[in-house]
């Protein structure tokens, strides 16, 4: 374990440097500061990693980087249920583990924009998008498939697990710009499936005490996976 032990030292030294950035209001370098202390945490130390990704989640929400925030805070809380970092995940996360928006239709769109958005973009070479041209054409075609799922109102009266399934099942034919020939279609959607049979309202297995949706199977931003 000499390496952890080196670790946990120069861990501790640059923790303590991001909260001192943090202090004098330098959140930007703070937050590459408690990104190392994340890095260099030993895997043997739940806590010390969980207090030190609430506080990277603090500095990232001082530059509104609020999806990366959520993203902290939900490592954060798995690993400590009952810390200050759940309190703050629970006050900011939507039914989908996604930051809150302004009401519940907005929080259903980006739902289910992030889950087709990143599937379209894990299929392909290199996770982004290479034009702006074929930003643009997803983009509207997500936006078309929206408009016809929500007046279809199949959404009306569903809870939060029917909808994340109904979200995924929903037909949408987006383009195939430079997708990885072996790679077109058949992984993914298994992939999909995988994810549905253990998606839903289900207590999460980690044992935080969270609905699955909301904790180890939240929905990613494509910010979060670094992708757009
Ligand atoms: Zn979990």
């Amino acid at each position: 374990m000499r390496l952890s032990k080196g670790g946990g030292r120069a861990g501790e030294a640059e923790f303590r440097a991001g909260l001192r950035e943090l202090a004098r209001h330098r959140p930007d370098r703070a937050v590459g500061r408690l990104r190392k202390a994340t890095d260099f945490c030993p895997a043997s130390a739940p806590g010390l990693l969980s207090r030190r990704l609430y506080w990277l989640a603090a500095a990232l929400l001082r530059l509104d980087r609020t999806e990366l925030a959520l993203k902290s805070l939900a490592s954060a809380q798995k690993l400590r249920p009952r810390s200050i970092a759940r309190q703050a995940y629970s006050v900011r996360v939507n039914p989908y583990g996604m930051p809150r928006r302004e009401n519940p239709g907005l929080d259903d769109f980006y739902a289910f924009y992030s889950i087709h958005i990143c599937e379209y973009l894990r299929r392909k070479e290199q996770p982004r998008f290479d034009t702006r041209q074929e930003k643009d054409a997803v983009v509207r075609l997500l936006g078309d498939s929206w408009l016809a799922l929500s007046k279809s109102k199949r959404l009306q009266a569903l809870g939060a697990g029917e909808k994340l399934r109904l979200f995924r099942d929903w037909p949408v034919s987006l383009p195939t710009f430079g997708l990885a020939s072996a790679d077109c279609g058949k992984p993914l959607e298994a992939d999909f499936r995988r994810k549905t049979r253990i998606e839903g309202d289900d207590r999460c297995r980690c044992g935080s005490g969270l609905p699955f949706r909301q904790c180890c199977g939240r929905t990613n931003s494509p910010r979060e996976l670094g992708c757009a």
